[in-house]
């Protein structure tokens, strides 16, 4: 099992970036809208005796011997992930959201076919048909973006739809902060005749609590990660009905299609993930994530900085920076210096350049598990105001004091032994 001093005593040099790594979580504040803390359970299973097994295979139909306990993990992790969801299928062997994805596409797709997702500047992600990405190498694509407002524009897909003829539509985004209606999307692809993955990699956590329109009954497959909102280790999974599951054979798709033996010891910790997710508390952690969220933009707003689209539903918001003169790149590096750690994010509709763009992402998933409430939204946005509108040394070393003051009332990891 992982322990800290067992690990300094052997390999020196990695404990200490390991120990610089856990001090910079503790002295910052973690506003990367897909990353998250988890628990010492989750990380006591990633360090587990898992890591030695060999598993390929399924539950009862394995490639290897001794795996009679993978066997028990896998099939809890299943169960509670069928009941966390309500699905009827479920794979938890994809090593990564962007794994869940291809193995997807590969099951339902040949290469001359079209994906239609939404473009990356709008919000969308890599792996749902992004040029750089296999998913835009082997398969035509096409995208929809956001309206002038930023939400967005059904209508709008159904005639890009009816245009494209794609035989994938993806639903899900990186950086979106409005709710999905899966419904819509589900009309939409059966109108033009096309299947509908809903990729949830963000949202996972709000939706197993109830906080966001469930995918499930709409899409005819669905994806997410486990380490965003889900609060688990970082991991994929598929989800979909039975009937679906064993026409388009997606656990082929994973096993042998895309990966060899399965994780095994991330799978145990999708397991502890899935079961505190079923949890009551995390219905609560949920709901204070969206609190937090939207209590953070009203304290942007309120002191005239512009949250793209004017708000958020969900658990992250776009800061447009532009009217302030300073470029997500510029901000990400001056909030980083005073101790909040954020993304530079494209504002969609906007020409700044890619590398440097027009805004930050901001989520609150890590500061609520840390433990942050409301009424500190209020605070952050104060220092995130100084960082980036005020611009003096005074105001910066002042927003670094505030900060500090935060990260030392919330603890994080405090035994590393
Ligand atoms: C994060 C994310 C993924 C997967 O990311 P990995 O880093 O491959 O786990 C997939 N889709 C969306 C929309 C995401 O935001």
């Amino acid at each position: 099992m992982y322990s800290f001093s067992k690990l300094a005593a052997a390999d020196p040099e990695i404990a200490q970036a390991i120990k610089g790594e856990v001090d910079r979580e503790n002295s910052h504040l973690e506003m990367i809208a897909s990353e998250n803390f988890v628990s010492e359970a989750v990380m006591s299973a990633l360090g587990s005796q898992f890591t030695n097994k060999y598993a390929e295979g399924y539950p009862g139909d394995r490639y290897y011997g001794g795996c009679q306990y993978a066997d028990i993990v896998e099939n809890l992790a299943r169960d509670r992930a069928k009941a966390l969801f309500g699905c009827e299928y479920v794979n938890v062997q994809p090593h990564a959201g962007s794994q869940a994805n291809t193995a997807v596409q590969f099951a339902l797709l040949k290469p001359q076919d079209t994906i239609l997702g939404m473009s990356l500047d709008a919000g969308g992600h890599l792996s749902h048909g992004c040029k750089a990405n296999i998913s835009g190498k082997y398969f035509g694509v096409a995208a929809y973006g956001v309206d002038e407002n930023g939400y967005i524009d059904y209508d709008d897909i159904l005639r890009i739809a009816k245009e494209a003829r794609p035989k994938l539509i993806i639903c899900g985004a990186s950086a979106y902060p409005r709710k999905i209606d899966f419904q819509k999307f589900r009309e939409i692809a059966d109108e033009v005749g096309a299947f509908l993955l809903a990729d949830i990699a963000h949202i996972s956590g709000l939706v197993a609590a109830g906080e966001h329109m469930s995918p499930i009954p709409y899409a005819h497959v669905t994806t997410s990660t486990t380490h965003k909102t889900l609060r688990g280790p970082r991991g994929g999974m598929i989800m979909s009905s039975t009937a679906f599951a064993e026409e388009h054979r997606i656990d082929k798709a994973i096993f042998p299609g895309l990966q060899g033996g399965p994780l095994m010891h991330v799978i145990a910790a999708k397991a502890v993930c899935y079961g505190e997710a079923l949890k009551p508390e995390f219905k609560t952690y949920a709901k204070t994530v969206i609190e937090n969220a939207q209590a953070l933009s009203k304290g942007l707003i309120d002191r005239g900085i512009k949250v793209f689209t004017g708000g958020t539903d969900n658990h992250l918001l776009l800061v447009d920076l532009r009217p302030l003169g300073i470029s997500g790149k510029e901000a990400e590096d001056e909030l980083d210096a005073a101790g909040v750690t954020c993304n530079k994010n494209a504002i969609p509709n906007d020409t700044s350049s890619r590398s440097v763009t027009g805004g930050i992402r901001l989520g609150t998933a890590a500061l609520t598990t840390r433990g942050l409430i409301p009424s500190d939204m209020e605070t952050i946005a104060e220092a995130i105001k100084l960082v980036v509108s005020d611009r003096t040394d005074a105001a910066k070393a002042h927003a670094k004091d505030m900060i500090t003051e935060l990260t030392e009332r919330y603890p994080l990891y405090e035994n590393v032994e």
